[in-house]
């Protein structure tokens, strides 16, 4: 076992995964140390494949409009793995003048960051989705978002890594940050009495919610909470639209898979309260479903027949500010972090990889991440 390396990524979610390449890419050795036995177990493999810069604080747009432009499009093609990444545009519908004035907020938000967002009327609407709803009278239209495969991204930037020599260690979960005169020096990981010093002078603590308990060792705190989000998935459907669909009251966001197979989440509004724990993560309560299919009927009553065949959860971390923290830690020279993703952290997770792997070899990255940064939080009171 690999007990020292450039640089040691804490987590293996996509996050943590496209870090580990990109680096392992630019020739740095890398060990990847996962707490639990599994690849990709987190949100990461669990999510609904939004790929979308339209709905998002406007703090995470310079990364997100980055990634779109120069890491989603040709992802397959660099892991060699079919990401079924479809740039099929995002709506957001709205049904009432209240939801489109929310809409136009958001859009708002977004144009003037850059994003090819605008507001469009029921027949616009229609043209792009003839599926939807006559009830539907508006929605927000951005036609550079999309959707992917949550699997296989993240399962490709592991192989990928991998083949590039980076090391993963599971069933390792780090306690602490080892610092020598206040600089990292590697991290403590394993569990009991069994624990092992690995050795770097670069750490990048990419591990969920989880991050704030290992960052909390060296002083430093993200201020979010854990949150659990759930989805479910159809029988294969005849191929209907690519657009990645939300609502303006977040009743079910969702996509088409290339497969044919309806991918969907919403809530029945009792995430807080969890029926069962299964291998760590939620599973949906008996009122989920039916909840969500609520929500998407409202929108697509041509799916009224369509059989969901599955549903789950999984945790987010979700921030204070709603917004990524992908950074460097200035206190703690050697120390880098990606976490608090709130829930849209599939999409944005490549590109926050790219750019913290460029700053750990270059000192410098393409994207502007400084909104993104670990300390950008003042005393709420
Ligand atoms: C149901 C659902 C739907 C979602 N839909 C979307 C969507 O449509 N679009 C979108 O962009 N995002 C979506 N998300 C959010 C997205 O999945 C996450 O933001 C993203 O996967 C975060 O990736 P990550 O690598 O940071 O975290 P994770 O995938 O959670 O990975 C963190 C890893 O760190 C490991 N870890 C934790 N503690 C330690 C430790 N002490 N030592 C070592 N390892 C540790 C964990 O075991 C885990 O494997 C959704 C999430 C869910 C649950």
């Amino acid at each position: 076992m690999m007990t020292k390396a450039d640089v040691i990524v804490i987590g293996a979610g996509i996050v943590g995964n496209a870090t580990a390449y990109y680096l392992a890419k630019k020739g740095k050795s890398v060990i990847v140390l996962e707490a639990t036995d599994f690849i990709g177990n987190g949100g990461s493999s669990r999510n609904g494949g939004g790929v979308r810069q339209s709905g998002r604080n406007p703090k995470e747009l310079p990364l997100m409009v980055w990634g779109v432009k120069n890491i989603w499009p040709t992802l397959s093609e660099e892991l060699g793995v079919d990401t079924e990444y479809t740039q099929g545009g995002n709506l957001r519908l709205g049904k009432t003048e209240d939801h489109l004035k929310i809409l136009q907020k958001l859009a708002d938000g977004a144009t003037k960051c850059g994003v090819d967002v605008k507001m469009i009327d029921a027949a616009e609407v229609k043209k792009i989705n003839p599926y939807l709803s006559d009830e539907v009278i508006g929605a927000s239209w951005c036609p550079t978002d999309g959707h992917a495969n949550p699997l296989t991204t993240t399962l490709g930037y592991y192989k990928k890594a991998r083949e590039l020599g980076a090391d993963f260690i599971t069933g390792a979960p780090v306690s602490r940050i080892v610092t020598k005169a206040g600089k990292v020096c590697g991290v403590e990981a394993g569990t009991g009495d069994e624990k092992t010093i690995f050795e770097a002078e670069t750490v990048v603590v990419a591990a969920g919610y989880e991050s704030n308990e290992i960052l909390s060792t060296v002083g430093i705190n993200i201020p979010m909470k854990k949150h659990a989000l759930t989805c479910l998935v159809t029988e294969a459907e005849p191929q209907m639209f690519k657009q990645m669909l939300g609502t303006a009251m977040a009743d079910f966001y969702g996509h088409q898979t290339k497969h044919g197979s309806f991918v969907m989440g919403g809530t029945d509004g009792y995430d807080e309260v969890h029926p069962r724990i299964d291998n760590d993560y939620p599973l949906v309560g008996s009122s989920m479903v039916s909840a969500t299919s609520r929500g998407i009927l409202g929108y697509f009553p041509i799916l009224k027949d369509a059989k969901v065949v599955r549903a789950w959860g999984g945790y987010g971390d979700f921030c204070v500010d709603g917004c990524a923290t992908v950074s460097k830690v200035d206190e703690v020279p050697g120390l880098y972090v990606e976490c608090s993703f709130t829930g849209h952290g599939f999409g944005i997770g490549p590109a926050a990889a790219y750019n913290i792997a460029e700053l750990i070899c270059t000192g410098s990255c393409p994207a502007d991440i400084s909104p993104l940064r670990y300390d950008r939080f003042k005393p709420a009171k």
